[in-house]
């Protein structure tokens, strides 16, 4: 709850919501019930763009969007964050790290099975669709990549190059 002062002598008004005419019990001003409105609008934006504006929740924000792999989101977040102060080492750290999302992720696995399989067809369009490097290079990407023992080494091979 936010508390509304009296704009002619600053004490703070205790309002109730079923009245139609406010009096300051310190001086007395009458204040309507638009006005008082109208006052809690204001003050209630302007906590609003305070809390947008506080380097501590945007990081809190950016690092809850991160957690949820919703690295986009975290991205701007922490950008927001430089926005504010250039110099916050905890966003330039995030930023200068690279980040594959969960679906990336996924993306790669299939692909390294998709290898395994020796369906180099469906290899080749998932990598094009991950990379977006163009079918040609696709191509020469996924014949680059010998069959491995493990998937692991494979998804490394991958990872190489993104
Ligand atoms: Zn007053």
């Amino acid at each position: 709850m936010v508390a509304l002062k009296c704009e002619i002598c600053g004490g703070s008004l205790t309002v109730k919501n079923d009245i139609e005419i406010f009096e300051c019990e310190y001086c007395g001003t009458k204040y309507s019930k638009q006005v008082l409105k109208k006052m809690y609008a204001e003050i209630t934006n302007t906590v609003q763009v305070e809390g947008i504006a506080s380097v501590s929740s945007l990081l809190q924000r950016a690092q809850e969007f991160a957690e949820g792999q919703d690295f986009e989101k975290a991205k701007e977040y922490y950008n927001k964050v430089l926005d504010i102060n250039p110099n916050n080492e905890t966003a330039r750290k995030w930023l200068n790290t690279p980040r594959l999302s969960l679906r990336d992720q996924e993306k790669i696995a299939q692909i390294a099975e998709y290898i395994i399989k020796g369906n180099k067809l469906n290899a080749i369009k998932v990598y094009n669709d991950l990379t977006g490097k163009g079918l040609l290079k696709s191509k020469e990407k996924i014949e680059s990549i010998k069959v491995y023992e493990s998937t692991k080494d494979i998804i490394n091979e991958l990872l190489t190059d993104i």
